[in-house]
């Protein structure tokens, strides 16, 4: 069951509105409760997975409603069962009620460093969810109970235990928190040795990084910086001065950017160039600097912002941001959603419609994977919020850069909502046209 508030994407203060979307179906506030308990006793679901998403944009009031209402009507009643319990300490910041259920599910987060201490029990986890904030939290709670930087990390050791262990760590980054003395929104600063020692004591086996840009984590705390203990890391900044990790090493890292906006448009995709590029193009090899792998794949947002505008340049783009260090040994995928007006061009001379070459370097993969299904909101093109998110079916086709010698292998898969394919193109158009990017769509 997904909870979720969505903010418009132009709106800079946001402002609390009356509803909500409970399973991507707009609901008015005062009939969350009745919504509930018709799931739980008319339909008779059985709930095992709670996502919430940006409810801390909802006012206070509704906020700690909202909060008891999700453990009083759906884990108590249907969700006995609970497997997963996501986000919901985004409403209450950490209760006695939300770490119960974290002694009993399998995914659980993002933690708040209040039910963090209380995990002093023995338990494998799937997944656990943390935040930059809790590193964050947790290197200034250390500080302030230790004298010097020796007894700081004595008391890291006490505070992350190794009677908790997760396979997959998903690591929530902010990337439009504020600096008090600064203007500008950014994915701020994180204690290093704070993150390795989560990595080692929970034996973490795979890394997912889930790049936001709408989370109430605000204001970030400078304190930490001003003592020197940590080693402040940031996934955008120059990667010649991240240092790499010697000794860690992960199946697989994921990255998942649907509700990301800096970290998308750093990888050039975004319709507008003009905006300042915000260091995401050492996105990569910081990655493989912080959590060594062999294995990177990578989810471009399908919602917030797509790209619109000549595909031959996007793919160059992207493959230049990707190589910027030259990689070794790596694996990396990437899942890339595109207006289907991304694939021509109006020729200025003839006023005719154009289809874009592939761009130089890859080359078409026939494999049999080829389509997915995302639900979106269009609010980026329309002003409104429908009653309920759409569904759409995205066709994809694999293109490949491979550099044998180096062990690199790339494969950016291009997705286009089916519904504009079928629309969009006449068959005489794709015949003047054999070397099309396109043309790879309808073979
Ligand atoms: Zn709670
Ligand atoms: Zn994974
Ligand atoms: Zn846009
Ligand atoms: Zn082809």
């Amino acid at each position: 069951m997904k909870i979720e508030y969505i903010p418009h994407p132009e709106e800079i203060e946001i402002q609390p509105k009356d509803f909500i979307y409970v399973n991507y179906r707009k609901i008015d506030n005062y009939a969350v409760s009745g919504y509930f308990t018709f799931l739980s006793t008319a339909v008779g679901v059985k709930v095992e997975k709670i996502i919430t998403k940006r409810l801390s944009y909802l006012g206070n009031k509704f906020k700690h409603k909202l909060h008891n209402m999700i453990h009083s009507q759906l884990i108590g009643g249907c969700g006995k069962y609970i497997e997963s319990l996501i986000g919901l300490e985004e409403l209450c910041d950490g209760c006695e009620k939300c770490s119960n259920i974290a002694k009993t599910c399998l995914e659980y987060g993002p933690l708040r460093l209040s039910t963090l201490q209380t995990m002093t029990y023995s338990k494998n986890y799937k997944k656990l969810h943390v935040t930059d904030k809790l590193f964050e939290d947790i290197a200034e709670y250390c500080i302030s109970k230790s004298k010097n930087k020796e007894g700081c990390f004595k008391e890291l050791d006490e505070t992350i235990l190794s009677t908790i262990s997760c396979d997959k760590l998903v690591i929530w980054v902010n990337e439009s928190r504020l600096h008090p003395n600064e203007e500008t929104r950014n994915h701020m600063h994180m204690p290093r040795e704070v993150i390795d020692i989560i990595l080692r004591k929970w034996n973490v086996k795979s890394v997912k990084l889930n790049m936001i840009f709408y989370t109430n984590g605000g204001l970030c705390s400078v304190d930490w910086l001003q003592y020197n203990y940590f080693t402040p890391v940031r996934l955008n900044d120059p990667y010649s001065i991240t240092e790499k990790s010697s000794d860690l090493k992960f199946s697989h890292v994921d990255v998942r950017m649907s509700d990301s906006i800096y970290c998308v448009r750093g990888f050039g995709n975004h319709h507008s160039e003009i905006i300042v590029p915000r260091g995401y193009h050492n996105f990569i090899p910081n990655i493989r600097r912080l959590f060594p792998t062999d294995k990177i794949s990578i989810d471009l947002s399908h919602w917030f912002y797509i790209a619109e505008t000549d595909i031959e340049k996007k793919m160059s783009t992207i493959l230049q941001v990707v190589t910027m260090e030259k990689q070794r040994k790596l694996s990396l995928s990437m899942k890339f959603f595109v207006k289907s007006s991304i694939v021509k061009k109006v020729n200025e001379e003839t006023n005719k419609a154009e289809l874009r070459k592939l761009a130089p370097k890859y080359r078409h993969r026939r494999v049999n994977f080829q389509s997915c299904v995302r639900r979106s909101l269009p609010i980026d093109d329309v002003d409104q919020y429908l009653e309920e998110f759409n569904q759409e079916k995205w066709i994809g086709r694999r293109f490949q850069v491979e550099d044998i010698e180096n062990l690199f292998n790339f494969n950016l898969n291009v997705y286009i909502k089916e519904k504009e394919l079928e629309e969009g193109f006449d068959k005489q158009l794709l015949q003047e046209y054999p070397n099309s990017f396109v043309g790879h769509f309808y073979e």
